[in-house]
């Protein structure tokens, strides 16, 4: 099996037949340039101690892993372990990658970092990382979301990135998309486009993947040391695929470990209020790469539509286009009313309050955990925090 994942992606960046550089030549130019000199940081010594250095002392890891007893025990299956990346440093699993997209931008000499956010987490973790590592940062927004995100808004404007109101088409994030690239494109020797996602052109699938399989890594050494075995099964919500690659990685070539991505249901699969891309996609291109899409006849993107804004894309990540195909891991859905259950459950059995995208993994082990045995282990990414989805749930369930 290890001969499958070894050379992931190939030098042309392709993941099977997913990936890729789907760009205009200058673009692959520029692509190629990060690409070197992302191969030449994470060979260096300097580089090594200083991203170790951050995850330790400033996002706070290793985050542990929590054994949910209550919730195991309410459900009467399997032991249900959560790897607590909602205990990072602004909340959530983006901070991985955004850390190392940052010292590249800087080590790379560029003089702008930039990027859309929609929910404004993107966003957030981005000029975070920008603040630490003193390197401007650009964040393009649509009008909608910003009167929607507030505290988002808020925390951009502090930590001192230039935010951007995008006004065009639905104000929302394929119009800030848009604006961003447009921006991007004024300079690209000098400006960096850092993607939210294991998505976008070769390399930054790879480069978000390393940045984030630290998850992992460090999950696998702990549930090995506390329980001497391996999960059965570990599980992670799926939008553009980063906190599931993050997590699933490490264990790829486990072939005990059953390995499960939850894509967002929405309203259900039988309406168009969904964003199933893995699900319910066909291959195609998006966004500078090739995927499972959701798209229309004549190939243009579906509108998505998830209750977890952060996993409303209908696009996914190329590995896990790969991974579904070799059949390695397996792709389920929940639903918004699943995901409302499990935030709601994990709050008060455990007093842990999950992002609503987490939820949807919650959601999924729930489910399953039943039908296991009380000796066996399913270990979930929660991949962050509900505070920012607090006030929304409480007036949608009326509390
Ligand atoms: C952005 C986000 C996601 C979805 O992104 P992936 O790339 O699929 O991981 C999931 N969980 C949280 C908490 C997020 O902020």
């Amino acid at each position: 099996m290890a001969q499958q994942f070894a050379p992931m992606p190939d030098e042309n960046g392709y993941f099977g037949e997913y990936g890729g550089q789907v760009l205009p030549p200058e673009l692959k130019q520029i692509m190629d340039d990060i690409d070197r000199a992302y191969e030449e940081i994470i060979r260096s010594e300097d580089f090594r101690q200083e991203l170790a250095l951050l995850q330790s002392d400033y996002t706070g890891r290793p985050s542990p892993i929590y054994h949910a007893r209550r919730l195991s025990e309410h459900l009467g299956g399997a032991q249900i372990h959560l790897k607590r990346e909602d205990l990072n440093h602004t909340g959530a699993h983006k901070i991985n990658h955004c850390l190392g997209e940052a010292l590249l931008a800087r080590y790379m000499g560029k003089t702008k970092v930039l990027a859309e956010t929609g929910a404004g987490q993107h966003g957030v973790a981005l000029a975070t990382a920008c603040a630490l590592v003193g390197i401007d940062c650009e964040i393009h927004m649509g009008q909608v979301d910003i009167e929607k995100e507030h505290p988002n808004v808020t925390k951009m404007k502090i930590l001192g990135c230039k935010l951007v109101p995008v006004t065009r088409g639905t104000a929302t994030l394929k119009d800030a998309v848009d604006s961003a690239f447009e921006e991007y494109l004024k300079d690209p020797q000098h400006f960096f486009y850092a993607i939210g996602s294991v998505v976008g052109p070769h390399p930054f699938p790879k480069m978000v993947r390393d940045f984030q399989s630290i998850v992992g890594r460090e999950a696998r050494e702990q549930f090995l040391e506390r329980h001497g075995q391996l999960p059965d099964l570990i599980t992670a919500c799926v939008g553009g695929g980063s906190n599931a690659i993050g997590l699933f990685t490490a264990f790829l070539e486990d072939e005990s470990v059953r390995i499960v991505g939850v894509e967002p249901a929405g309203l259900g699969l039988d309406t168009p209020q969904h964003a199933a891309t893995l699900t319910l996609g066909s291959k195609g291109a998006i966004h500078g790469f090739e995927c499972y899409n959701l798209q229309d006849d004549q190939g243009n993107p579906l509108p998505v539509y998830s209750i977890a804004s952060g996993l409303d894309y209908p696009g996914v990540g190329p590995q896990h286009c790969y991974l579904k195909d070799i059949q390695r891991v397996d792709y389920e859905t929940a639903t918004d009313q699943e995901c409302l259950d499990a935030f709601m459950t994990l709050s008060r059995m455990e007093g842990i309050i999950p992002a609503l995208e987490s939820a949807h993994a919650v959601a999924y082990a729930m489910r399953i955990a039943p039908a296991m045995q009380p000796d066996q282990h399913i270990l979930v990414n929660l991949s962050g925090r509900g505070d920012k989805d607090a006030d929304f749930v409480a007036e949608k369930l009326k509390l």
